[in-house]
Order: C-alpha cells, then structure tokens, then sequence
C-alpha cells in the first residue's frame, strides 16, 4: 500500500508506513504527529474552561490516528521496542480522549459557569 512513497514532512526521505489526513508518513513522523495532535486535543490540557472544538471532526481524528497506529504496530516490520511502546501509548491515549470526548464530564460545565460568573470576573478584574 505504501510502496515506494516517502514521507510527507519536508526533508524527511522516510519510507511511508502510516497516513493521517491523506498524507504519508514514516514511522517516527507518524508518532511525532499523533503525539503533538493528540495533547492539543486534549481537554485535561487546555487552559480551564475551554471547550475542545468541533467536536465530530476530532472525534474522527482520534479514530483515524487509534487505527493507523494499531495497523502500523500490528503490520510494520523494523519496528523497534520503544516505537511500539510509543504507539501503545498512541492507542490508549487515542481511547481515553475519544471516551473524555463523547462524555463530557462535569468538570467542562463547571469550568465554564466558572468562567462567566460575575462575581469572580468582577473579583478577577480587581486583582489583575
Ligand atoms: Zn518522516
């Protein structure tokens, strides 16, 4: 499938193992960028009260990156112990968000009733 294609970061002359969002990957490429999507997905990193947008479109994201990754460990050959170990952690982190996701918690009301009382936005101006 990903015969003869290189990666498709600038300068990186890796053979493809992966796509994400129509383009191809080599493998360390392919992790880098589920890594770097994935915190910015992630809610329990945002700053408070801010609400992860379009939802549907990140949730097809961390499909799409949760299976690359299980067909990449399952299928690449030349894969060493930490790169799996990295796309081990891909998938369970894929998983956790996509449940975070579907569910909001609490915690993403609370945060934004937070963010719109006007007594702590008065309190807040006071102080900074
Ligand atoms: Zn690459």
């Amino acid at each position: 499938m990903f015969e003869d294609k290189i990666c498709a970061v600038d300068f990186c002359e890796g053979a493809a193992v992966a796509s994400l969002a129509q383009q191809d990957f080599c493998l360390n490429h392919f992790i880098d960028l589920c890594y770097e999507n994935l915190q910015r997905i992630d809610p329990r990193g945002q700053k408070r009260g801010r609400m992860p947008l379009e939802l549907p479109s990140l949730r097809v994201f961390i499909e799409e990156c949760s299976r690359r990754a299980l067909e990449v460990a399952l299928h690449c050959d030349n894969i060493d112990n930490l790169q799996r170990g990295r796309l081990l952690d891909i998938l369970l982190w894929a998983g956790e968000l996509f449940l975070l996701l579907r569910v909001p918690s609490r915690g993403f009301a609370d945060s934004l009733l937070e963010e719109h009382d006007p007594v702590l936005t008065r309190l807040a101006a006071r102080h900074f």
